[in-house]
């Protein structure tokens, strides 16, 4: 079926759904007995009037709802979407079933801001946060089809996180994390790693898995985090934009410990209360110097 085809299709399920539209003598309001989509909550979230009794709804305004559902204005900017954005319109649309789904789908491309990166990008997240949502599921799942991953397997997957699904930026092997569940805090490093042996999902959970159920995700990060590679050099690049008298070159004197370094040298750390990482002195954690700390060394006046 080619893309368009399956749009035409969603907007005629969504027609048969609404002719399924009854009196609800008991409760006093229009009910649907919809098999495709929770009509009557997308009638709600969208704002149609639906409680009339002469609301009207045509193939026409089938397809204008399912143009609204994936983030378009109308049917006729779908159709002329780009093969890419029809794509992740098609992968949302399969997805989207009543509003609630909209709504989190929403929330979550606004959290993250991916939205600026083009539709690939933005199918790549949606792609990702599924699998995430299936293995947010796995400490639920019997404990038959569960095994405990441990050596190589296991310390690969406690050292591999993304930046945007990781409470504190970055999670390391040596961060103290707090399991608000069974409240107490421990080495990440004695974390669970479970694997789903049917679908090959894994995840790092709480170190009292299976007695307690949270997974990695809902824990807090409690010791300020190092960063390295491409994140730390971005923070960086912020800070020389902050102050445009360094580069990553800058010889630096630092006001707290006394003492020179390149400003590349710096590093970057993030702290459970702050939600930006800032940049410390090359000596952190036993100097506590930050970037306004760090004087440029003029050549010329020594
Ligand atoms: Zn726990
Ligand atoms: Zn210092």
């Amino acid at each position: 079926m080619d893309k368009l085809s399956f749009f035409k299709l969603q907007a005629k399920n969504l027609l048969k759904d609404f002719k399924t539209r009854f009196y609800n003598e008991k409760e006093q309001f229009f009910d649907y007995q919809p098999k495709h989509f929770d009509i009557g909550d997308l009638f709600l979230y969208f704002d149609y009037p639906d409680y009339k009794e002469d609301f009207t709804f045509t193939l026409m305004n089938a397809q204008h709802l399912i143009a609204k559902m994936v983030g378009y204005e109308k049917w006729d900017d779908l159709i002329h979407a780009s093969e890419k954005e029809l794509e992740l319109a098609e992968y949302l649309l399969r997805k989207f079933k009543d509003s609630q789904d909209i709504q989190e789908w929403e929330e979550s491309l606004t959290f993250s801001g991916i939205a600026k990166y083009g539709a690939e990008a933005i199918l790549d997240y949606a792609r990702w946060q599924d699998e995430l949502d299936e293995k947010k599921k796995i400490v639920y799942l019997p404990k038959e089809r569960i095994s405990i991953l441990s050596g190589k397997e296991r310390k690969e997957a406690l050292t591999q996180f993304d930046d945007e699904h990781n409470p504190a930026g970055t999670l390391r092997l040596d961060s103290i994390v707090y399991c608000k569940e069974c409240r107490q805090s421990y080495e990440f490093s004695k974390s669970k790693v479970i694997k789903d042996s049917e679908s090959n999902l894994s995840i790092a959970v709480c170190k009292n898995y299976p007695k307690c159920n949270c997974t990695y995700l809902e824990m807090k990060v409690l010791t300020p985090t190092i960063l390295y590679g491409d994140y730390k050099i971005e923070q960086l690049k912020k800070g020389i934009k902050a102050f445009p008298r360094l580069t990553m070159d800058t010889k630096v004197h630092c006001l707290h410990c006394d003492q020179e370094y390149l400003f590349k040298e710096a590093n970057v750390v993030i702290s459970p209360d702050e939600d930006e990482p800032l940049i410390y002195c090359k000596n952190y954690p036993q100097c506590n110097g930050t970037l306004i700390d760090m004087i440029p060394v003029n050549k010329k006046n020594l």
